[in-house]
């Protein structure tokens, strides 16, 4: 008799989500988190796309502890000087079923965790899964943790521990890391009054805005965002990892720089920082992606790099609910079947093949390395700025020049070969699908 049917290792969306449906399917289930609560060592920039819920926990929106709903979503393209603004606004998106909204982790987190429990789940908090249990044959069955005795049995473990996942390198499932595959994310919150937010986003009740920034980033690889919340904002940066260390920049000093630019020093003036966050980003997607699956063991969320960071989009809470949830069905059928050997669980990365989480990340799978390249970094911000520029400055009495040579002048100043911004054009297509 083993002390659980499933073992779950971190109470963020991906455990819970686990969580919530092996404890649905009649199993018993412990979530081992090793913070005080779920959530408390948890940070991200802020927008979370909640749909996938609607098959979990149906109504979610009515109890979920959300912020602000997204109605605006913006993408600034940021020269030295200049900025360019693709915002796009859509007041039924402050309506169910909804599309994003922003909330704080220690919140969300929290309240998913309680809906495993609400489902029959025990959770067991500050406690640290220090290692996998094999039995003679080499199959995980338990973990160990930090606790005196505090090693626990089951049938199947699924590793929700997060990027860097220590289970998943010890079951011996990722190659070597590589720090190119991954970016730091740094954020200051920053308080300012509900009214203020509103009237400097264009906002009212609890609409939100969504903006995610290329270049702005003292010439690190990387991008910035800002997000709103009820009476804070967030403003961070996400900074390839190799390049920081590289560069030998500090991301304090980066978002300092970032909240001086004239585009977005008015968003942020007079914001007090009330919150200090970092953590890392797996952020190559599909080529960093490491096997999910082994004898008593499934890898889901970060744990499994299923984060997705595609310029525009950056999902990874969505994805690990997602994974978390089809791991727990998929154990929880393997049970069933009483085989838990990785043949069986293979259904879990059936499931990820046929549904977004792995589809999405596929079609993009170009497009992390295309954004985070050093050509799109440091060339193409002033590239588009300048020609924006220019298509709108008015230098009467000289007569307008055509776009066709301001695009022809304005590449060949930001240094772009023809030749390159073809073929960049094309991969983004392809990429972009
Ligand atoms: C700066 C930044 C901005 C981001 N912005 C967004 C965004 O706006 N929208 C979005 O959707 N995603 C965003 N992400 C990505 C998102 O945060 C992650 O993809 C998501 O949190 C992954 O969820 P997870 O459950 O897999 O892992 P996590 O959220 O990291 O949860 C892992 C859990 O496991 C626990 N744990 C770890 N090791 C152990 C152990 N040994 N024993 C017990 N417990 C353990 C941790 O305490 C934690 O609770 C951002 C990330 C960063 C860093």
């Amino acid at each position: 008799m083993t002390d659980a049917d499933i073992i779950v290792v971190g109470a963020g969306p991906a455990g819970s989500c686990a969580a919530i449906a092996a404890a649905r399917s009649g199993k018993r289930v412990v979530l081992i988190e090793r913070g005080p609560f779920p959530g408390s060592k948890n940070m991200y920039g802020g927008v979370i796309y909640p749909r996938i819920l609607d098959e979990l926990i149906p109504h979610w929106f009515e109890t979920a502890p959300i912020q602000r709903w997204v109605v605006r979503r913006s993408t600034m393209v940021l020269s030295d000087t200049g900025a360019l603004n693709i915002d796009y606004r859509s007041n039924a998106w402050g309506q169910a079923p909804y599309n994003g909204a922003t909330a704080y982790r220690p919140d969300f987190d929290n309240w998913l965790a309680q809906q495993a429990v609400a489902a029959g789940a025990d959770l067991i908090c500050s406690t640290t899964v220090t290692g996998l249990l094999r039995d003679d044959q080499g199959r995980v069955c338990g973990v160990s943790t930090d606790r005196p005795d505090g090693d626990l049995t089951a049938s199947v473990v699924i590793a929700c521990d997060g990027v860097n996942s220590f289970l998943a390198k010890q079951a011996g499932l990722y190659p070597t890391a590589d720090a190119d595959n991954y970016t730091l994310g740094v954020k200051e919150t920053l308080s300012l009054s509900k009214h203020i937010i509103d009237e400097r986003f264009g906002v009212r009740d609890n609409q939100g805005v969504d903006i995610e920034i290329l270049g702005g980033t003292s010439g690190v690889n990387g991008g910035g965002f800002i997000y709103t919340n009820l009476d804070t904002i967030a403003v961070g940066v996400v900074l390839k990892l190799s390049k920081l260390s590289a560069q030998k920049k500090r991301p304090e000093d980066i978002i300092a720089e970032l909240k001086r630019h004239p585009a977005i020093a008015p968003l942020v003036e007079g914001g007090q920082v009330v919150e200090y966050s970092a953590h890392l980003i797996p952020e190559a997607g599909l080529e960093m992606m490491p096997k999910m699956v082994a004898d008593g063991l499934l890898i889901a969320g970060d744990a499994a790099a299923l984060c997705l960071a595609a310029g525009i989009w950056l999902e990874g809470v969505n994805f690990a609910m997602a994974s978390g949830m089809y791991a727990g069905q998929s154990a929880s059928a393997a049970i069933n079947a009483n085989n838990v050997s990785a043949n069986s669980l293979k259904s879990y990365t059936d499931r990820l093949n046929k549904t977004f989480v792995l589809q999405d990340h596929k079609k993009l799978r170009k497009i992390p390395h295309l954004v985070l390249s050093d050509r799109i970094q440091h060339k193409y911000p002033a590239f588009v700025t300048g020609v924006v520029e220019r298509m709108f400055r008015v230098d009467n009495p000289t007569p307008k020049p055509g776009v066709r040579r301001i695009v022809s002048q304005e590449r060949k100043k930001a240094g772009i070969k023809l030749s390159e911004l073809v073929r960049d054009a094309l991969t983004g297509l392809k990429g972009f699908g």
